[in-house]
């Protein structure tokens, strides 16, 4: 497929998601890095945004919850260019129900080009990075070019 140039802006759209074995250290991260994120658009699944809002008092849109489709609205975030930047602590070392939800998240996201944090040493570098204060562009897929060879 052809590419084409995307532009995100200074203020970001960020999506929050961790697994229950990892929320402690997402909210960590997060307390951690407070007044940088509160500069942005924060979404998260049900959860995980509940959690963080009432223990950081940051305003963050919570979607379902990620084994009821969170992970899938997010998901779908990113596919209409949304989402900025994924911060996703999957759980290397437990079964989760919706894997299936997890895998299409973390396929979505690469399919689209975001920066994907999925610990804390890979939150940290993103968000050292002076991209993440800056307007910037990302390489994407050219769907509309790509509509077009279709029809
Ligand atoms: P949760 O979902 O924030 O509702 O726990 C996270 C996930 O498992 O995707």
């Amino acid at each position: 497929m052809q590419t084409t140039q995307r532009t995100i802006e200074a203020r970001k759209s960020i999506a929050l998601v961790a697994h229950d074995h990892c929320k402690a250290s997402l909210l960590s991260w997060v307390k951690e890095n407070l007044e940088q994120l509160s500069r942005h658009q924060l979404y998260a699944t049900g959860t995980t945004g509940h959690l963080l809002a009432k223990e950081t008092g940051l305003e963050i849109e919570p979607m379902i919850s990620g084994p009821m489709g969170g992970d899938q609205q997010i998901g779908a975030m990113i596919s209409e260019c949304k989402i900025d930047v994924l911060v996703f602590f999957w759980d290397p070392l437990n079964a989760v129900p919706h894997d299936p939800d997890v895998k299409a998240l973390l396929r979505i996201a690469t399919v689209w080009n975001i920066p994907v944090a999925i610990n804390r040493a890979s939150a940290d570098f993103i968000f050292s990075s002076e991209q993440i204060a800056q307007t910037s562009e990302i390489v994407i897929p050219d769907y509309d070019s790509y509509l077009k060879a279709r029809t």
